[in-house]
């Protein structure tokens, strides 16, 4: 199609004000995908979205839209791996020109809202505002337009108010779309290069890159190249996604599409890389992506030693999947051999978490999440340490640096109080408050970023009712006063329970986690000592009371149901058990440190 006839968009929004649900609506109304097929086959899928917060199966989808007698192709480029990362949806981005962003009219503008609005800004794409869910009850739509007026500059009564979900006015979203994105450029003639802003494994086709023709064109099946890596491919055929594949056998520059390159695994095509053709090779790759860091780490480790070659199968499977989760071999004297996971953030951890339970069906216990820290030691190295385990000698330390963040929370204005209580707790440093209008704040804030990994989220969700929102960027290493706190269970330290603090929040986290592992370790035949200690020095100690022998014969002659109960509790709560050395410890108790408030 002629270039002036395409337009290249995404959607973005924060979780929930209705991305997914107005991707089906503009599928349904262009015809894309009939009435029937909407039941059978994206509803399923965009469920399992839902669900696990993962990206649906297709990556584009092309959409014929008539406007005034016209043809538009309208190719609509879903945000690869988590709605919540304004990095990886950067690289949709990319790959178009404009953005709808959706808000919810009875939420108004949240911290995602804002991550992905400056992304979409930064790439220079025309953002489309649309105001969805004016059916609900609480919607205001007057103010949540004001709100982005302000905000963008966009008059308040140009900016649609929809209903995604019960079709309402959807139209004039399309109409918006074709009217003020402006189309591709991209040079025909010049060297094919095609940006591959995702790719998958397909059974029956091999590595298939979701590709943005930005010059030139492909006919055919012609051997191709990919920049970055120098692989070079004999596709098997090149298409567009309705969303299912359908082979064209020709892209041109502007478009969005598919190749299924023939390469056998998606470790041989990097997603960011450009292709061109091995025949005519362009001379410069397009930019590419930003390599992702992580920031939160984890160990991992299988409940049954047995299931280790699993969880590792699982691991290989799940970053097929998921390019930004990073891992390698850890062994620890508690839990035995496993895994160090490196995460791009807290919701990242938390859907890996997730997924690896659910899709993978695994008991597997994580460890306390940790940051990764800057120690400068006395002879001058300096070592970047994510594990408790990995800190050097105390006296071989110099200064320990930890990462801070810039911290931007939205919240109803009467919980200003509540949040700023939280972030001095967390020694966070007020920065600024915005106001988005009478009633709500943008409050931005310096925070360590190891202060709001460990049920920051929660707790301000609790404080707010559920109504705060939050985003958060790296910013600098600072130096603090950090230190190793270990636990010792029967005087022997757990290094899988070792946590590195405040030297501040040492003596209240001593206690609380000493008394937490008194109420979570059940009772044993003898008394379990538990320790805090920093370093040799104990902080703080509890006793788990030797179980009474005759905590069965109770029941001896009495109620059998009950005897039988209780044996059958003990009986399901072994097999969340891990042994060190004489205890036996809940896998809840590695994570007890993620709640301790
Ligand atoms: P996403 O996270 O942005 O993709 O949001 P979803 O499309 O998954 O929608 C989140 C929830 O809001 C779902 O329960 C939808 O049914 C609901 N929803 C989406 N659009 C509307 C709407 O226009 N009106 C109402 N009442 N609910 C909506
Ligand atoms: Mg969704």
């Amino acid at each position: 199609m002629n270039l002036d006839h395409i337009r290249n968009i995404s959607i973005i929004a924060h979780i929930d004000h209705g991305k997914s649900t107005l991707a089906d609506r503009l599928l349904q109304m262009t015809g894309t995908v009939t009435d029937r097929e909407m039941k059978e086959q994206l509803l399923d899928s965009m469920d399992l979205e839902r669900e696990k917060g993962v990206t649906i199966k297709a990556s584009a989808v092309r959409m014929i839209y008539k406007y005034q007698g016209e043809e538009y192709e309208i190719n609509l480029i879903d945000t690869p791996g988590h709605v919540d990362f304004s990095y990886e949806v950067s690289r949709a981005l990319q790959a178009c020109e404009g953005a709808i962003l959706v808000v919810d009219a009875s939420q108004g503008i949240q911290a995602q809202t804002m991550a992905h609005l400056f992304a979409a800004l930064e790439q220079n794409l025309t953002i489309i505002p649309v105001i969805n869910k004016i059916d609900l009850p609480g919607a205001m739509p007057d103010e949540v337009a004001q709100e982005i007026e302000d905000l963008l500059g966009v008059p308040a009564e140009d900016i649609p108010r929809i209903s995604a979900k019960a079709g309402t006015n959807v139209e004039a979203v399309l109409e918006q779309v074709v009217q003020q994105v402006p189309p591709p450029k991209g040079d025909l003639n010049a060297p094919l290069r095609a940006l591959v802003f995702d790719c998958q494994y397909d059974p029956y086709k091999g590595v298939i890159a979701y590709v943005r023709v930005v010059d030139g064109q492909i006919n055919g099946t012609p051997a191709l190249l990919a920049m970055s890596t120098g692989k070079t491919m004999e596709p098997l055929e090149v298409g567009v996604l309705t969303p299912a594949m359908l082979a064209t056998n020709s892209l041109h520059a502007g478009e969005v599409g598919y190749i299924a390159t023939g390469l056998k695994s998606v470790q041989d095509l990097d997603v960011g890389d450009t292709i061109t053709l091995a025949s005519k090779p362009a001379q410069e790759r397009l930019p590419g992506y930003k390599p992702m860091k992580p920031m939160v780490f984890a160990g991992l480790y299988p409940s049954n030693p047995d299931d280790y070659g699993d969880l590792r199968d699982a691991l290989e499977k799940l970053q097929l999947n998921d390019a930004a989760l990073v891992y390698e071999p850890e062994t620890s004297q508690a839990l035995g051999f496993g895994f160090r996971l490196g995460f791009l953030g807290l919701f990242h951890m938390e859907i890996v978490q997730e997924r690896l339970e659910r899709e993978y069906d695994l008991d597997i216990i994580f460890t306390a999440p940790s940051v990764e820290y800057k120690v400068v030691k006395t002879d001058g190295t300096v070592l970047a340490i994510d594990s408790p385990a990995q800190l050097p000698d105390p006296t071989q330390i110099e200064r320990i640096e930890e990462p801070w963040c810039e911290l931007r929370i939205f919240t109803p204005a009467e919980y200003i109080g509540p949040v700023l209580d939280l972030v001095t707790k967390r020694r966070g440093e007020l920065k600024n408050q915005n106001w988005l209008d009478t009633k709500r704040v943008e409050i931005v804030c310096m925070i360590p970023l190891s202060e709001i990994i460990v049920d920051f989220y929660n707790e301000l969700k609790a404080r707010t009712r559920g109504y705060a929102s939050m985003d958060y960027t790296l910013d600098e290493y600072r130096p603090s006063d950090m230190v190793k706190l270990d636990i010792l269970v029967n005087h022997q330290p757990v290094d899988a329970l070792s946590v590195i603090v405040h030297r501040d929040d040492a003596y209240h986290k001593g206690q609380k986690l000493v008394s937490k592992m008194k109420e979570i370790i059940p009772r044993q035949m003898f008394t379990v000592p538990i320790q805090a200690a920093i370093g040799n020095k104990v902080i703080s100690r509890a006793n788990v009371q030797a179980l009474r022998k005759d905590v069965l014969s109770k029941c001896y002659g009495g109620d059998v149901t009950r005897k039988r109960k209780l044996l059958e509790k003990q009986k399901a709560g072994k097999k969340r058990m891990k042994m060190v050395g004489q205890v036996e410890i809940p896998q809840e108790a590695f994570m007890s440190v993620l709640r301790l408030e």
